[in-house]
């Protein structure tokens, strides 16, 4: 389980998050959306430990995680807590398996043989064991994206977090992407999901938060968010999405 406590994330006068209070359980999808610049990719990488926050507190499993802590529980928290990125952010000079092998041989100690026959498990799973000595060059952002969650996924992390994983995309590999994400969500894993794909919100997403300007203004199951949102600020944003 995740928490965050009345976060705040600055950076100089910029005050990029203000008192975020956020639960999010084991299991859970969470759907985060909001308008650009209004602070999701910042929640994210408070999450992971990627940012620390300038007050308030992050906790994983009751634990305290931010601020000052030993560096092995802030490296801990990063493996645990995974993250894909909107760019895929493939090591391009790494074959597919190399990509994925590199950190479970480097920051997990797994022997290459373990390593490689978890990666072709997953390469599996993401549909793309033919691709495994291809470079993410010659791949398209479907699959590219697609490796990216395999190789995610081959630090074993108890959380996912996605920020904007189809935002890239030409439209036509949206849904390969989604496809994986919802074959993930329904093996159980945690997964907290930037994304305005309201389908994906709508048929796998436990909640909906919505961020303005730094702020969770509503908090809300999919139906409530996108049929009869509180807020008007809400109101206005999903308006203008669908
Ligand atoms: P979103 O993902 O919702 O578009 P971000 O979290 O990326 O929003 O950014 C929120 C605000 O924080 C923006 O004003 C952005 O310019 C600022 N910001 C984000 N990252 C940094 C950084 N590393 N240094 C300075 N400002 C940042
Ligand atoms: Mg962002």
């Amino acid at each position: 389980m995740i928490e965050l406590k009345n976060l705040n994330k600055s950076y100089g006068d910029n005050e990029v998050l203000k008192d975020i209070n956020l639960k999010i359980d084991d299991g859970e999808v969470v759907v985060i959306i909001g308008p650009s610049g209004s602070g999701k990719s910042t929640l994210l990488r408070c999450m992971n430990l990627l940012e620390q926050p300038t007050s308030g507190e992050v906790k994983i499993n009751g634990q305290k995680v931010s601020g000052k802590v030993k560096s092995e529980l802030i490296r801990e928290t990063r493996q645990n807590v995974g993250m894909v990125f909107q760019h895929f952010n493939l090591f391009p000079h790494y074959t597919v398996l190399n990509n994925i092998i590199h950190a479970p041989m480097i920051v997990k100690k797994q022997n290459k043989e373990e390593a490689i026959n978890r990666a072709k498990q997953l390469l599996k799973e993401v549909s793309l064991e033919n691709k495994m000595n291809s470079f993410p060059s010659s791949l398209s952002g479907g699959q590219e994206q697609r490796i990216a969650i395999a190789r995610a996924l081959a630090m074993n992390p108890n959380t996912l977090l996605f920020d904007e994983p189809t935002s890239a995309l030409d439209p036509e590999m949206v849904e390969e992407v989604l496809e994986v994400m919802k074959k993930l969500a329904k093996t159980g894993m945690t997964m907290v999901v930037v994304t305005h794909e309201m389908g994906f919100a709508k048929q796998v997403g436990n909640r909906v938060v919505f961020v303005d300007d730094g702020r969770i203004l509503e908090d809300d199951t999919p139906e409530k968010i996108f049929n009869s949102p509180s807020n008007p600020r809400t109101q206005d944003f999903i308006s203008k999405i669908l």
